[in-house]
């Protein structure tokens, strides 16, 4: 089955000051590797509204970004936390980062493509209601996951990150929202210092996964296999969103995990043998971390080889 890739052109002009990990550089090496791919198909994101942003984000959030990108001097950056910086054209990078996994989430319920990836920057899974945090100014996954039930009409939206960092901003949706399943596998302790296990949400439904510092591939895997899977399918999901960050790379400079190509296809395809079993296929991914350039874009076109069930 092909894969819709979700390109967000904006995402290039969104400059960081000089020694930000989350460069423009990194939008360029996915879209790179992407391109080397046969399979899929390619579309244009579009921006997100302030309606849309506000499922998941206070009004006086959103507000804070766009002023905070419209009065940045040419050239400058508005601070907004000690690691998110924004100039003029981030809100054009964030609106779009969104918009992309909302135009995603509609194109999977029209059919007949039914997996999709993102590629955008900046990640969104650190954003929470009314904070940026972490790179992230607003919260692609949980504002798709919002969109899919408002405004689709489904029932129930599973969230899987796989970012080596945890995603407590998508963390808070499911705290809040008993329709959402939110299941995190990260490393700790490690940046935000969020997502004990233990923590089960409303009903079960948060599943946090913590992995020390250099913990092996095979670990992370058995893990995914024995409490991923089963959690989702007793939730059931009528769509699945993934938090598809790859710095749980071996080579990745932030993170001290050790997976690699291989893994990544091979969490595609269970994330995919889920999707299908459950929500008809429906499957969106979303970008987020990942600061080794090459290891990046060579994971990134990985797991979208394992989405299509490409060899
Ligand atoms: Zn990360």
């Amino acid at each position: 089955m092909s894969v819709l890739i979700v390109d967000s052109p904006a995402s290039a002009g969104h400059n960081v000051p000089p020694d930000n990990p989350e460069h423009p550089g990194r939008y360029a090496a996915v879209r790179e590797a992407l391109k080397t791919l046969t399979g899929p198909q390619w579309i244009e994101s579009r921006s997100a509204t302030r309606a849309e942003l506000e499922r998941f984000h206070t009004a006086d959030h959103v507000e804070r970004v766009l002023v905070a990108c419209a009065s940045a001097q040419a050239g400058e950056w508005q601070g907004l936390d000690w690691d998110t910086h924004v100039q003029q054209s981030s809100a054009a990078a964030g609106l779009h980062a969104a918009g992309g996994a909302l135009e995603a989430v509609d194109q999977v319920m029209a059919g007949p493509v039914r997996r999709a990836f993102c590629l955008a920057r900046p990640p969104g899974h650190h954003a929470e209601p009314n904070r940026v945090m972490g790179f992230c100014l607003f919260n692609s996954v949980a504002i798709a996951a919002e969109h899919a039930l408002q405004a689709h009409g489904l029932a129930r939206a599973a969230i899987i990150d796989i970012d080596v960092h945890h995603g407590n901003g998508s963390q808070c949706l499911a705290e809040n929202n008993e329709n959402v399943f939110f299941a995190s596998l990260h490393q700790a302790p490690l940046y935000p210092g969020t997502g004990r296990e233990g923590e089960t949400g409303l009903n079960g439904n948060v599943l946090n996964l913590t992995f020390a510092d250099n913990a092996s591939a095979a670990h992370w895997r058995q893990r995914f296999e024995a409490e991923v899977m089963p959690a989702l399918a007793r939730f059931a999901p009528d769509i699945v969103l993934v938090s598809a960050g790859f710095d749980a790379h071996e080579a990745d400079p932030l993170g001290g995990l050790n997976l690699t190509e291989t893994d990544y296809r091979w969490v595609a395809g269970q994330i995919r043998t889920c999707a299908d079993k459950f929500a008809e296929s429906r499957l969106v991914s979303v970008l987020e971390g990942g600061y080794d350039c090459p290891a990046l874009g060579r994971a990134a076109a990985a797991f979208v080889s394992g989405l299509s069930g490409a060899p």
